[in-house]
């Protein structure tokens, strides 16, 4: 079996026709999703993009794998299973089009192929996805007669949200600069703030007022990428071995946009962030949905039993597989621990039904140390009931301290990792400012 990963950076599920959204923003990705099996509740463990694309590869929560800040002092340990190397010592043709082997993580390794086409500029998050179909198509073409694995990373819906100027008004009517708009009044509350001010809006025309303009952009460019990953299915749809070729569609974490203060960013454990998709399609899978909650952790031991490799003991996710062969298989978890530690240090469980957020140190935002949410009766996640239902919010936080105490223990941890060795850029900043 082939592999093709598709990683889109900062894409949250919700935004996308096949999970919901009402505008047309995923037509290409809608048709992968109905001719495949989708994960209604696909949850990120590891917030931002460095925890979560070594817990994608890993199979590990950060906690155990010990990258648990985007930027942080851990590289990826050697004792951790890493996913295109256990492929490639299995005989695949491993490749990656992608820009975080730069870093000093050791995301190249195992790739026979990496190939970064942002070295050429400035800033990595402006390189679009044509610049990664260049890449991505010819590769392809050269090398998909061979057992394969291949992974993309697009990285369209990332900020600034700067589409190109045919994709700009898809979905917005109104006045971006209305000047009785206030939507963005928060906006000098986030660290980047004013960069965005001085930098992104002088780029769209000057003083933005209006949020929803902004969250219009960020669909244009959902939209952008998904004709760009429209081109690159097309190419493997072409293939040879197109019918044992698995094709996998996931982002690393979502997008807050404007709520809960957090201006269109990744940090926040709310389901904006940690709500991803999930979508893996193969001839050899009837479409469906999955209702159960998934999480990235599970990705690599699915693509290792899929391509007839076995799953290493230090992997902490479960295969899919189950779930992609029969409709009725039954659920692996009951809740999905995340973590976030580069703006804010905090944790969070979440259960179909309920999601509690801690947090270890205070947040620039004042937000409660303790936030309680039922998703069913307030899926935004608006109002904080942790002081209302304080027996759920108890035990829900017996159950997250103790699945953190369990895995230090396993690990051999003295500390929690998000403290001894995150870095939380928020409080920095904040103590900064009011100095
Ligand atoms: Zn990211």
């Amino acid at each position: 079996m082939n592999v093709l990963l598709i990683v889109i950076d900062t894409l949250r599920a919700d935004h996308l026709g096949c999970y919901g959204y009402s505008r047309d923003t995923s037509p290409h990705i809608d048709a992968l999703a109905s001719g495949g099996v989708a994960f209604d509740w696909a949850i990120a463990p590891a917030i931002p993009t460095h925890p979560s694309f070594v817990t994608m590869n890993t199979g590990q929560y950060p906690i155990t794998h010990g990258v648990v800040a985007h930027g942080g002092e851990r590289a990826i340990p050697r004792t951790s299973p890493w996913l295109p190397s256990l492929l490639q010592k299995n005989g695949y043709t491993t490749c990656a089009i992608d820009n975080l082997g730069e870093w000093r993580f050791g995301f190249s390794q195992g790739y026979e192929f990496y190939v970064d086409p942002t070295r050429r500029r400035a800033l990595s998050i402006n390189c679009d996805n044509r610049a990664i179909n260049e890449r991505a198509i010819p590769w392809l073409k050269q090398h998909g007669t061979e057992r394969f694995f291949m992974m993309v990373h697009y990285w369209d819906p990332h900020t600034p949200y700067l589409p190109p100027r045919a994709y700009r008004n898809l979905f917005y009517k109104g006045d971006p600069c209305d000047p009785g708009n206030h939507s963005l009044d928060g906006l000098m509350e986030h660290p980047l703030g004013r960069m965005w001010k001085e930098t992104w809006f002088n780029k769209l025309g000057g003083n933005i007022t209006d949020a929803a303009y902004l969250e219009a952009l960020y669909d244009s460019e959902i939209r952008f990428c998904d004709d760009g990953i429209g081109k690159l299915l097309k190419t493997v749809e072409a293939l040879k071995g197109a019918e044992d070729t698995l094709v996998i569609l996931t982002s690393d974490h979502g997008e807050l946009l404007f709520r809960h203060k957090v201006f269109f960013d990744h940090h926040g454990l709310y389901d904006g962030t940690l709500h991803v998709p999930l979508i893996m399609r193969h001839s050899g899978f009837a479409p469906k949905r999955v209702p159960h909650l998934v999480a990235h952790v599970d990705l690599a031991p699915t693509i290792l039993e899929l391509c007839g490799v076995a799953v290493p003991d230090g992997m902490e996710g479960s295969s899919l597989a189950p779930m992609l062969r029969d409709a009725d298989a039954p659920p692996i978890r009951d809740c999905v621990v995340s973590q976030e530690c580069t703006w804010q240090m905090k944790w969070s469980l979440r259960t179909h039904t309920h999601k509690f957020i801690l947090a270890r140190e205070e947040d620039f935002y004042h937000t409660p140390s303790r936030e309680l949410y039922n998703l069913d009766a307030d899926p935004c996640e608006l109002r904080n009931i942790a002081d209302d239902d304080p027996d759920t919010a108890r035990a829900m936080e017996s159950k997250l301290e103790s699945w953190i105490a369990a895995k230090m223990a396993k690990n051999g941890l003295a500390q929690d990792p998000l403290v001894s060795h995150g870095i939380t850029l928020g409080k920095a900043w904040k103590d900064e400012k009011n100095r």
